[in-house]
């Protein structure tokens, strides 16, 4: 296969994670033989200092043109205290926008030598292997009307939860889409006892559902399924939701994976011509500029990443499946970075990436 990408690094850690997972990809195309086709770009910090901008026009045209986008991080202090529009996060917006992803997706899952950093007891967390489906453009975030009012008798403000048939269709059909290669059920979240929105969301994956009859669906009211996911969240396979929702729960799930240095998203929008999924990957943690630089960053939220684009965007899912193994065999060696305190010397970004690469 043909794996046509975009590196963009960004700021701080970035760099450094983002070298690791190219590292790993590299193996993978050339154990399973795939042709890799890498292009490099600005975005963040570094695209302001060299072209004056968070999102270069370059970089809009490579990420077009591209199967799939791998990120670092972006942020930088000296932007701290500059206008919103300026800053280098500014860039993550424009990017997002521009590749058209709809649905963002934080696999969550555990892994056995990390399980002692989760909040939850051992035996609820040992095998979660969820992936937590956001739909990302529409609901409360973007409804209009919106806004504080100033009027007569009192102050309000307003936000408006607006969802049409077709914007819930198309991640729903992802979420069905994703459990056919993985366990091949489907959870659905609403909260239609209450909510208009809610009820078209069940009507519509309730009509679309037949089209997948290998997979099975049930859906959760949005506040039981906060409590599932701390009582067992062994329970969920692919879970889809409304923005919102979604924002809240995928925090949820994230604190059951141990360090932020290990989680691993995915932003996804349509179908490419090439069959591939168009995708934006990311390690859900920031730029770090506490430890940019010295290499003790942790790459496995960059190469989880790895794994989610060979498996989303590229349907990858054996090469997707041997780089999480082959990060669970390096965990489990305890061959590890300084954030997931390992009992003798940590390794560095650049040893534990390695170590991943043998492993594979
Ligand atoms: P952060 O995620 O960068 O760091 C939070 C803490 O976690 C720090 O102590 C850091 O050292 C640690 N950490 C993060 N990733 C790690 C890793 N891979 N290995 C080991 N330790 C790790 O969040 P922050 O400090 O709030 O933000 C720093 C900068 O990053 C800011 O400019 C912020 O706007 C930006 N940011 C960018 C993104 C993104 O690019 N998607 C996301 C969040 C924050």
């Amino acid at each position: 296969m043909n794996l046509n990408i975009l590196v963009l690094p960004g700021d701080g850690i970035g760099l450094e994670v983002t070298r690791e997972a190219v590292r790993v990809l590299r193996v993978v195309a050339e154990k399973w033989n795939h042709q890799l086709t890498l292009r490099e770009g600005l975005l963040g910090g570094i695209a302001i200092h060299k072209t004056g901008g968070p999102f270069p026009a370059e970089t809009e045209k490579l990420s077009r043109e591209a199967d799939a986008v791998l990120m670092g991080a972006v942020g930088l202090p000296e932007f701290d205290n500059v206008a919103p529009e300026k800053r280098p996060e500014r860039g993550l917006l424009g990017i997002r926008k521009s590749m058209g992803v709809f649905a963002n997706l934080r696999p969550v899952r555990s892994y056995k030598a990390l399980l002692d950093s989760s909040p939850l007891k051992n035996h609820l967390v040992d095998g979660v292997d969820m992936v937590i489906v956001r739909e990302l453009t529409g609901g409360l975030y973007y409804g209009t009307p919106r806004g504080i009012y100033e009027d007569a008798p009192e102050i309000h403000a307003v936000n408006t939860m607006a969802y049409s048939w077709s914007e819930i269709e198309r991640v729903t059909r992802m979420a069905f889409e994703l459990a056919r290669k993985r366990r091949k059920k489907v959870t659905s979240v609403d909260k239609s006892n209450v909510l208009e929105v809610s009820q078209l969301w069940r009507r519509v994956v309730t009509a679309v559902a037949p089209d997948y009859p290998d997979v099975e669906l049930d859906h959760v009211l949005v506040d039981n399924c906060a409590m599932q996911l701390v009582l067992n969240p062994k329970r969920f396979d692919v879970v889809v939701m409304e923005n919102m929702f979604g924002d809240i729960l995928s925090d949820e799930g994230a604190v059951l994976a141990g360090s932020i240095g290990m989680l691993p998203s995915a932003s996804i929008g349509s179908k490419k011509p090439s069959g591939a999924w168009t995708g934006l990957y990311e390690p859900v943690h920031g730029s770090a500029p506490d430890i940019a630089g010295q290499n003790k960053a942790n790459p496995f939220g960059a190469i989880g990443s790895v794994a989610a684009m060979l498996e989303y965007s590229f349907g990858l899912t054996e090469e997707a499946a041997a780089v999480n193994r082959a990060m669970e065999h390096v965990l489990n060696t305890g061959r590890v970075t300084a954030d997931l305190r390992p009992t003798g010397p940590p390794a560095t970004t650049e040893q534990a990436g390695e170590a991943v690469c043998h492993a594979i």
